[in-house]
């Protein structure tokens, strides 16, 4: 008897040992996966949400709160903003690249100066956090990610308002980027160094995003790409791509961050290059500065949101499933760039 049921036993421990070893459960019927032990666990067919809609939210309402009256660098209101993003970094692990997460910078106020009058300088910040990559010899190359986390500060009064709250412009590329950093800073799944990099004064002419690539060109970092994301909080017309990219004919980048999400999120907008969105966002000193394939990623096409630069642009206008939705397709496709074991992504010749 004893010895029965010791050969019962072993017939049991072989056939659950099997089973768990089980990768394939397509080749299962259905009855027989019933009976799989439950340790086997079968991978999801519906892909994972990143991040999340409400995430998204809580960090746009803030953002784009009549507290920070537009965030207009050089005001108390871009200084909570910077706060805030520090904050967000440090509870995620997003490390600070440089001894802090600022990057100052200094600037004369162009419009008091053309008047002749005797103005202060503005001092501006961008914030740069650090999540280091994984793989020894890869992580020496960094990819950029950014967004510009000023605004205008006060506009035009409507119905009582004139703060200008720079929801779509831009706490949604800011909140983009903030969010694919705290995941790989979680996931741990780059191979290669990412900075998220928030600019400031880009309303004021691109003077954050100039500062840092100068800065980051003077310390000879090898930046292999560069990604800002511009206008991100609304969805295009069903039969659009989810996104486009500025300047997308002057790289393979587009079609490399395609092949990795495996459908098509960025695509080409005629309007872009007519109107050289290339060289008017912050993107444009990086390739400058730097000689790297850098775009801007934006999903604002001028037919889908009334309220560029308009004290309507505020956080109730935005779509946070579109937003979740959008970074949720990005980060598999940037994964897929920032692991690949060459520098795929290159600039074409013009
Ligand atoms: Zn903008």
């Amino acid at each position: 008897m004893r010895q029965t049921l010791l050969i019962l036993f072993v017939i049991i421990f072989y056939a659950c040992n099997t089973s768990q070893k089980i990768v394939e459960p397509k080749t299962t019927n259905q009855e027989n996966n019933s009976q799989l032990p439950e340790e086997v666990i079968i991978a999801p067919i519906v892909s994972i949400p990143y991040v999340s809609k409400d995430d998204v939210k809580n960090s746009m309402e803030y953002l784009a709160s009549d507290e920070l009256e537009g965030r207009a660098t050089g005001t108390e209101g871009i200084e909570k903003a910077a706060r805030y993003i520090e904050n967000f970094m440090h509870s995620n692990g997003i490390q600070p690249y440089f001894e802090t997460y600022r990057d100052n910078f200094e600037f004369e106020n162009s419009r008091a100066a053309k008047s002749g009058e005797d103005a202060p300088l503005v001092k501006g910040f961008n914030i740069v956090g650090l999540i280091e990559g994984v793989d020894p010899l890869l992580k020496k190359e960094y990819i950029i990610l950014g967004g510009h986390y000023d605004h205008i500060g006060f506009g035009k009064e409507v119905n009582g308002d004139s703060i200008a709250n720079g929801a779509n412009d831009d706490a949604s590329g800011t909140i983009a980027a903030m969010e694919i950093g705290k995941y790989f800073a979680k996931s741990k799944t780059n191979k290669r160094s990412i900075l998220i990099t928030l600019f400031s004064a880009e309303e004021m002419g691109l003077r954050g995003s100039r500062h840092l690539a100068k800065r980051l060109s003077n310390v000879g970092i090898d930046a292999y790409t560069m990604i800002n994301f511009e206008m991100i909080g609304v969805p295009r017309a069903a039969d659009k791509t989810v996104a486009y990219m500025s300047g997308y004919e002057r790289s393979n980048f587009a079609e490399t961050l395609n092949k990795y999400a495996k459908e098509d999120i960025i695509g080409f907008f005629d309007q872009a290059k007519a109107m050289n969105l290339f060289m008017r966002s912050d993107n444009f000193p990086f390739y400058n500065a730097l000689k790297i394939p850098a775009h801007a990623i934006s999903t604002f096409d001028f037919s889908n949101f009334d309220y560029y630069h308009h004290v309507d642009d505020e956080a109730d206008k935005m779509n946070y499933d579109h937003m979740a939705n959008f970074i949720n397709k990005m980060i598999p496709a940037l994964e897929g760039m920032m692991n690949a074991p060459n520098k795929e992504v290159i600039l074409k010749n013009e």
